[in-house]
Parts: structure tokens; C-alpha cells; sequence
């Protein structure tokens, strides 16, 4: 049954980090009747699959690596240190809950309504969601929000349905044996190094000889050297032919990589190749909403779509960053600027860090090297530096980790243009630095900042 329309100011589809923190923005500061309608768990990919339990399996990994590391500091650890997994994942879900249950809190402190059902755009005013009971709601809006998000895309290789994505990665009741993990982004390189570090024996197929191939081309041939050395089964120049079910919760790869043809047998397969947007059945047709070529909905500087007092933010539109803090910035913004009267309110795209929670952590900010190359040719100084943190120095050498960084500077000012960090505890060093590149921080800068010692991250400010 379809009940009357109800109308409202701001209408958000999708209850994920962009969308909440935009509607909570709309309604708390600027007094927008808003509503947000979410079909999943409120929260979106990164609370429920993405960076929250991520983060937290990242933690027990490297919780392992420590107890791994810690008899090179003198510590006797009866027995074999063991992981139960199950343990761990309940804990895990249970903290998911109350971040929902919080984020349901924040919504009603805010004042903004939650409805929970699927949206569909019936025009660019009004939207139909489907609820949960199988009754429907129009709902009329002054303006709507698109943040749908993204999923996990699978590749069309037969035997495909037998593999998981980095969804059903957090919903892996116990520990696998042995894994296959197919693509060389971000998904694919935190969780091989989880599944290795907790003791998972991990093969990785890649298309090409490194994975992170956005990434500056040190960080590339570091951490993929560092993966080969600690043990995982890097697969070259690969690709994923068929997957057989053997029956026993076993799969069996078929693949050929740079060294021929070959199988291996896995009792977990997970796909990590990409994401796609969250679109197809949103109705934007109904609304002219205009997406480009893959599906991502196009949006101005300001998050404005093609159709007046329709916006898009996150990983559904097109801005080419596919980031929670990303998200959230570019709701709060939208809503200062469409409610605050705040007229040029936007985010600004350039100079955005992200870290991969890889083993060791890898980071970045501003251009790569060969970007750099092609903006500024040769009117560039590159600064760099590779050394064993202290943290090693108790560890034999074949125990050791590596770290490296680079600056890299244009004209004559020598302004920082790109910083690129690999080591541990580059997750934590980013932020700051990101700081300072945002504000504009040149070599000169870095060096008048006095050195702390003893750290990895002095080795930013007193490089030569
Ligand atoms: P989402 O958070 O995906 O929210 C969209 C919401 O819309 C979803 O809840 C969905 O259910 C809902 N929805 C979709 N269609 C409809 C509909 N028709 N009707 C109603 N509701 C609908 N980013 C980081 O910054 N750091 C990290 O460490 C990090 N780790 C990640 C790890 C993984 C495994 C993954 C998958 C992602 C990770 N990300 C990370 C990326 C981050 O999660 C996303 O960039 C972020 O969640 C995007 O926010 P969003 O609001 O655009 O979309
Ligand atoms: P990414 O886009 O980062 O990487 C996917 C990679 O897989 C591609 O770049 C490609 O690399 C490879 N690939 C594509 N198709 C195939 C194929 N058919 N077979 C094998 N490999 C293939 O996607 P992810 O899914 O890893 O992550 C999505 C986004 O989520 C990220 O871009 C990031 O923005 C966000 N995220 C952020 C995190 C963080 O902030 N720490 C953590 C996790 C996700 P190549 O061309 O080299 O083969």
C-alpha cells in the first residue's frame, strides 16, 4: 500500500558517511527539514563493511605481527600464539551494532527522520521508497541528496559465484587456510596482508608485476617487495581463468601467469577488483540525472548534478575519490552552501591524503612522481630517503622492515607537491604533514620544523 505523501526540505538517499553527515548538517545547524532513507544498516560501507572492521581486523593482525616480533625484544611467549577468529569476528559485530545503534542516536538528536526502505527517484522532486513491510512511500523534497554509494564489482569468469567480495570478508565465520585474493587496489593489498599476518596462507593474482599501481612507483616496488619477502604467493602478470568447487569447501583457481598455466586450491576465494556505483535502480532516468560512463552520477565542483536542487557526494559520484573523510566533507560543505548560505561552500579536491593499511602502512598526498614529471618537467627537486626505522634494530636482518620516503618539490620555492611515506606508523604521520601541504609548506618549511627524536618522521623534516 502506498501511504500519502509526506514532504520535506532535504531528502537524502542513502544512509552512509556522506549522506548522514550532510543531512545531520542540513537539519542541526541550518534547521532543514531533513530525511534520510537507508535499505541497509545505517552507516553504510565504511561502518559496516568497509573502514571500521577493516581497521579492527587490521588491528589484530598487527597485534600478531608484535607477538612476532616481540622474542626479538627478549620476550618468551609459551607456546604458539594462536587466533580465534570466531571470537574475534563476534566481538567485531558486536561493536558494528552499537556504532548503528549510535548512528540512529545522532540522526534523532539531530532531528533528521530515518526511514528505512529502498529509494527510487519518481522525478527530481518527488521519491518513492520501498518499505520493508512491502508498503511504499512518496516522498516530496525541496531538494534531494544522491548518496548511494558503491558494492563490489565480480569479474565475468565462470565459477565466479564461488569467491567472495570484500563484503563477505566480514562475514567469514572462521579462519581460511588458504586464500586467493584476485586485484591489486587498495581491498586487495590490506587484506592479503591481514589474512597473511593472522596466518592465512595468501596468494595474490595480479595483473601486472606490482599492485597499488596508482601509487607513487617507490611505494609500488617497496611493498611489493616487502609482501614477497614476508611470504605471500605473488602471482604476476596473472589472471583468474575458472573456479571449481571441489566439495569440500575447498575451490580450485585456474589461472596462467607470467610462468604458464596453474592451479591452486583454496578454501577462500575473494575478489577485490574494484567497485562500481550504486545506481541502476535509483531511477535517476525519471529525474534526468546524467551519469558518465561508468555509472558514476556527474557533478560540479559543488556537487551539483545536471538537474537543479539535485547533488551528488561519495563514492556514487564522479568526483574520483572513493574515501569516507571524502564522503563527509563534501555533505557538510554542500549543506553549508544549499542551507548555511554559504554560497562558494565546496570541498577541495586537490591534496587529499589516503593511507593503505598494507604491512607495513603506505601513504599519500598530492602528485606521484610521473605526474609531478608531466606538470612541472624538469623543474623539480625529489628528495627521498630508505632506512631501517629503529624499531628493527633489535631483529635479525632477514626480520627487518622496510621505510621510505619521498618529497617531492617544484620551482624554485620548492613548494611540496607530493609526499609519499611507506613504514610503520605511516597511517598516523600522514595527517599532519597533509596539514602543512595543504597549506601550502615548502622544502624550507619542512626543515625549519625542529625534528622529533627519536621517530621514523624526523627523517621528513631533516632529509638532504
Ligand atoms: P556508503 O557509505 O556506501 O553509503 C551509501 C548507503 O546508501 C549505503 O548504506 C547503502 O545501503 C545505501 N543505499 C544504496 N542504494 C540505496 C537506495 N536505493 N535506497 C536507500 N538506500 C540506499 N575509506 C577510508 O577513508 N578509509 C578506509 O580505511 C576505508 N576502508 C575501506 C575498506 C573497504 C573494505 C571498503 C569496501 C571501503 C573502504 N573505504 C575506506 C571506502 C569508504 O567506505 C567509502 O568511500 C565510503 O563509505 C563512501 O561513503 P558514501 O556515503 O559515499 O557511501
Ligand atoms: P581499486 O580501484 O583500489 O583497485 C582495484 C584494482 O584491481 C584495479 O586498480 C586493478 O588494478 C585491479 N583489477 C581490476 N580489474 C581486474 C581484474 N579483472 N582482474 C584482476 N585485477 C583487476 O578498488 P578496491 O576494490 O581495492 O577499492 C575501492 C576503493 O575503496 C579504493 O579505490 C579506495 O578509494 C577505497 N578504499 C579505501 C581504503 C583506505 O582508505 N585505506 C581501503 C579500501 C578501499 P591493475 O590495473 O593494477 O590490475
Amino acid at each position: 500500500m502506498t501511504t500519502a505523501a509526506s514532504e520535506c526540505d532535504y531528502l537524502v538517499l542513502g544512509g552512509g558517511s556522506g549522506g548522514l553527515a550532510s543531512a545531520r548538517r542540513a537539519s542541526a545547524l541550518y534547521g532543514a527539514k531533513s530525511i534520510c532513507i537507508e535499505n541497509k544498516r545505517l552507516g553504510g560501507t565504511c561502518v559496516n563493511v568497509g573502514c571500521v572492521p577493516k581497521k579492527v581486523t587490521w588491528n589484530a593482525a598487527a597485534i600478531a605481527e608484535t607477538l612476532h616480533d616481540a622474542k626479538a625484544y627478549g620476550f618468551t611467549i609459551p607456546g604458539q600464539p594462536t587466533f580465534d577468529w570466531n571470537y574475534f569476528k563476534q566481538k567485531r559485530d558486536a561493536y558494528v551494532k552499537r556504532l548503528n545503534g549510535i548512528y540512529a542516536a545522532n540522526l534523532a538528536n539531530d532531528k533528521v527522520q530515518h526511514i528505512q526502505g529502498t529509494a527510487k527517484m519518481l522525478s527530481s522532486t518527488e521519491v518513492e521508497v520501498a518499505l520493508a513491510d512491502g508498503g511504499a512511500q512518496i516522498i516530496k523534497a525541496k531538494k534531494i541528496l544522491i548518496a548511494t554509494g558503491g558494492r563490489p564489482v565480480f569479474p565475468n569468469v565462470p565459477g565466479v559465484e564461488l569467491g567472495i567480495s570484500s563484503d563477505g570478508f566480514f562475514d567469514l565465520e572462521t579462519q581460511p587456510k588458504k586464500v586467493a585474493v584476485v586485484g591489486a587496489g587498495y581491498i586487495a593489498v590490506e587484506m592479503s596482508g591481514m589474512f597473511h599476518a593472522l596466518g592465512t596462507e595468501t596468494h595474490m593474482f595480479i595483473r601486472y608485476d606490482t599492485f597499488l599501481r596508482a601509487f607513487d612507483p617507490m611505494i609500488q616496488e617497496k611493498i611489493v617487495a616487502e609482501y614477497e619477502k614476508q611470504g605471500i604467493h605473488l602471482h604476476k602478470q596473472s589472471a583468474v581463468t575458472k573456479v571449481e568447487d571441489m566439495g569440500n569447501g575447498f575451490k580450485k583457481v585456474y589461472y596462467h601467469d607470467k610462468d604458464g598455466e596453474g592451479t591452486v586450491e583454496v578454501d577462500c576465494l575473494l575478489w577485490a577488483i574494484g567497485r562500481t556505483p550504486e545506481v541502476e535502480n535509483l531511477g535517476l532516468e525519471n529525474a534526468g540525472v546524467k551519469v558518465n560512463a561508468k555509472n558514476h552520477v556527474m557533478v560540479d565542483k559543488y556537487q551539483n548534478t545536471n538537474v537543479e536542487n539535485v547533488y551528488s557526494i561519495g563514492d556514487c559520484s564522479d568526483s574520483g575519490f572513493e574515501l569516507t573523510p571524502v564522503a563527509i566533507a563534501a555533505g557538510r560543505k554542500l549543506s553549508e552552501r544549499v542551507f548555511g548560505g554559504k554560497a562558494d561552500s565546496h570541498l577541495d579536491y586537490e591534496n587529499i591524503p589516503s593511507v593503505v593499511f598494507a604491512h607495513p602502512e603506505v601513504g599519500a598526498i598530492g602528485l606521484t612522481e610521473p605526474e609531478a614529471r608531466k606538470k612541472y618537467g624538469d623543474d623539480l627537486k625529489i628528495y627521498k630517503t630508505g632506512f631501517t626505522e629503529m624499531f628493527w634494530a633489535m631483529m635479525d636482518p632477514e626480520q627487518k622492515g622496510p621505510t621510505a620516503y619521498k618529497v617531492i618539490c617544484a620551482g624554485p620555492e620548492e613548494k611540496v607537491v607530493g609526499l609519499h611515506i611507506l613504514g610503520r606508523g605511516s597511517s598516523e604521520v600522514l595527517q599532519g604533514f597533509g596539514v602543512a601541504i595543504k597549506m601550502g609548506a615548502t622544502k624550507k618549511d619542512l626543515d625549519n620544523c625542529v625534528a622529533i627524536h627519536p621517530t621514523s618522521a624526523e627523517e621528513l623534516v631533516t632529509l638532504k
